[in-house]
């Protein structure tokens, strides 16, 4: 007992329902300190597992380590994400359901490294038929790919992701993986014509100047300084210590190859093309017109998007109109073109990605011969987006995001407590109801038709004459003052806490307070190109080019949905295909700022634990039972261990023999409940502390 006592005082708890103090914030920070200092980075919330970013390579991710993890309970081995991992996958095989693994957290706290090693987990231990052999390879390297193109450095992290990511992994009835499909979520487009001092922009920009042999970038045209390029001068950080452009480039020319992709000279004469519009620039007439100074770069740059130059310089200086059924064509003054410049490059790249992903999916895909072996086949879904988002300044994009992970919330409670709830009434459990925060009111606050602040937006965009960020906070104000989760400075009348500029509208997340600055919301949800650009874009001869801009675009007068309202409906579609699925939970932690490991900054880890809502998980979490287990797997489990002296085996009932067991335990009677056939036990303490000193010597 008392080498068990030690272990624990120095490794905390596996499982935060053991903590004694299971409502002090204060006691879970030093639970994950305690463990983080030991290298013991994962911890579970019964079966949500929390991960804290090592910043090192840790020994735990082996070939032998996964082999540890197969077929083994949760709570019999220490926390794992290959634990999470295997019991999703046997979930999927025993109960034949479809599963889906969530994984959250902010930048940099290891999600997306979270769902490599889930992958890398089942492209290793799940059987394989020779023909399929090569699905988990391309599964794999679809990575490098989607990475080069979707991440960048920031300031949080060196390899960040700048789009959300679902996945779906199938297997077929053996539990062979077959095919796998993705979608893509809000990529920070924003990001092609402007970075943050420190920051980068997608790394394949980098990659290409770096890594392209000097024939190549002679074709494109490059320079391989990419100080050279507006694009890429902002951040004023050409280079990243923690990475080599060069070997990237290396791998991600590999990893198109094993996808089967055959499209690479058109794919990088795009990127070529977006560094080169960059660094087209304008001049201005006396008259006020506009005009391109930069004459030769249009020559080569049309040559590049496989346009016709005389019509993209028409269009990068002028707008066409069509007033009362006639067109008209007004030039463009110099901020006009320099913003319809970078629409193009923006629109350019983020279309351009979006065909990436397509033809991702395409190399994925069940193939036709296999079809036939689906029929019983089943999906294990992995979702890497982003975390609660709160940064000093926070705008549209933080709205986007935070407004997700209120609908992740709302599933998570909907999933987690509903399952609860089906277990104890199978089991026939008497259950009391757990009170918790329904945070539906925020969702319909941002979503309701009409009056949700969605829908205030787009209505403000559409309406004709001045409109203007300010005036869209005014609409705002007469909306929804009064709603208990939305406050403006107006309406606050100096009772706030923190000081509020006039710029600004907070909503009450269900995790905590966050400020939104109204600059820039119509701009970024109009998210418009000039109808004569994309004329000249549909007519491409660059295929990928002519596939992303549609005729059919240019000739529907109907306005597209606006960028919030196209986010709304996605999200509404992953809540569909995540609600069909039985979910786990991932919730990463970044330990610091400074990328280092061995470092633990309360202040920021204190951050992350309320606005990833543990301490309420903790809360629902502990009002059930912790720990469930079939009466024979119990007995099995436990029965030598703890008793040996006494009772080497039990002959008689399964559930005489468990209640004789928990009683010989210590357990109250108010502690356990058993069921039809399992036993469920609200705090197991004595179990755990034994558990402890046999895992985690
Ligand atoms: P996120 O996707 O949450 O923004 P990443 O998964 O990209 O964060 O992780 C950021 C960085 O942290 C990685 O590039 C890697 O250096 C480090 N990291 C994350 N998870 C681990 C891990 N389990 N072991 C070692 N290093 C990790
Ligand atoms: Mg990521």
């Amino acid at each position: 007992m008392e080498s068990a006592l030690t272990a624990r005082d120095r490794v905390g708890v596996q499982d935060f329902v053991l903590l004694e103090n299971y409502n002090s914030e204060a006691a879970f920070i030093e639970n994950l300190r305690r463990r983080f200092k030991e290298n013991l980075v994962y911890t579970y919330i019964g079966s949500v597992l929390v991960s804290v970013n090592p910043y090192k390579e840790l020994e735990i991710y082996s070939k032998q380590q996964m082999e540890r993890y197969r077929g083994v309970s949760f709570y019999e081995i220490s926390p794992h994400i290959y634990a999470v991992s295997d019991n999703t996958y046997r979930a999927m095989r025993t109960e034949r359901k479809d599963q889906c693994i969530l994984i959250s957290g902010e930048s940099g706290a290891g999600k997306t490294e979270a769902s490599k090693k889930i992958l890398l987990y089942y492209a290793v231990t799940c059987p394989t038929n020779d023909c399929m052999a090569a699905l988990g390879d391309r599964l794999l390297q679809s990575n490098p790919v989607l990475e080069a193109f979707g991440n960048a450095k920031t300031l949080r992290n060196d390899n960040s992701s700048r789009f959300g990511k679902y996945m779906d992994v199938q297997f077929d009835f053996r539990g062979v993986p077959v095919g796998g499909h993705i979608l893509n979520y809000l990529l920070e487009k924003s990001r092609v014509v402007h970075q943050n001092h420190g920051e980068r922009n997608f790394h394949i920009f980098y990659q290409l100047l770096d890594g392209g042999d000097e024939d190549l970038l002679k074709t494109l045209g490059l320079e391989r300084n990419p100080q050279n390029y507006h694009y890429l001068v902002k951040g004023n950080c050409p280079r990243v210590s923690s990475i080599s452009d060069k070997n990237n480039w290396k791998v991600v020319m590999k990893a198109l190859c094993v996808i089967g992709f055959s499209e690479e000279e058109k794919l990088l004469n795009i990127i070529a093309g977006v560094l080169h519009l960059g660094n087209t620039q304008f001049g201005e007439g006396e008259e006020g017109e506009t005009y391109i100074t930069t004459e030769t770069q249009i020559t080569n740059l049309a040559k590049l998007l496989g346009v016709d130059g005389s019509a993209l310089t028409e269009a990068l200086t002028h707008k066409k109109l069509t007033a009362k059924g006639e067109e008209m064509i007004s030039p463009l003054n110099f901020e006009q073109a320099m913003s319809a410049r970078d629409a193009l490059a923006k629109a350019v790249y983020g279309r351009t990605f979006s065909w990436l992903v397509e033809k991702i999916n395409q190399s994925l895909a069940v193939k036709v011969q296999t079809s036939i072996i689906l029929k019983a086949s089943s999906v294990i879904g992995l979702l890497d987006i982003y975390g609660f988002e709160v940064l000093q300044h926070n705008s549209f994009e933080q709205f986007c995001i935070n407004y997700c992970n209120e609908k992740l919330q709302q599933l998570f409670i909907e999933l987690t407590l509903r399952s609860e709830q089906e277990e104890y009434e199978t089991e026939g459990i008497a259950w009391e109801t757990v009170q918790y925060f329904d945070n539906k009111i925020i969702c319909d606050l941002i979503e309701e038709k009409h009056k949700g602040i969605i829908s205030i937006l787009d209505e403000e965009c559409l309406r004709p004459g001045e409109t203007c960020d300010v005036s869209f906070l005014e609409k705002l104000e007469d909306t929804l003052g009064g709603h208990p989760h939305f406050v403006t400075h107006k309406l606050a009348n100096g009772k706030t806490r923190r000081v509020m500029s006039r710029e600004e509208f907070r909503l009450l997340h269900y995790a905590g307070e966050v400020n939104y600055n109204v600059n820039g919301f119509l701009d970024k949800n109009n998210d418009l190109l000039n109808r004569n650009l994309k004329e000249v874009m549909c007519q491409s001869d660059n295929q990928i080019l002519s596939h992303c801009f549609r005729r059919e675009e240019v000739m529907d007068q109907k306005r597209p949905e606006m960028a919030a309202t196209q986010f709304k409906n996605s999200l509404m579609k992953l809540m569909e295909i995540l609600m069909s699925k039985e979910p786990s939970y991932v919730r990463c932690i970044k330990p610091n700022d400074a990328k280092q490991p061995g470092r633990f900054d309360e202040v920021l880890v204190r951050h992350q634990v309320k606005y990833l809502g543990l301490m309420e998980n903790l809360r629902v979490r502990r009002a059930g039972f912790a720990y469930r287990r079939r009466f024979e797997a119990f007995l099995q489990r436990w029965y030598k261990p703890l008793c040996p002296e006494t009772w080497p085996n039990w002959h008689g009932r399964l559930v005489d023999g468990v209640s004789t067991l928990v009683n010989h335990l210590g357990y109250k009677p108010e502690e356990f409940k058993l069921g039809r056939s399992k036993i469920f036990i609200r705090f197991p303490k004595t179990l755990f502390n034994t558990e402890d000193a046999l895992e985690e010597k």
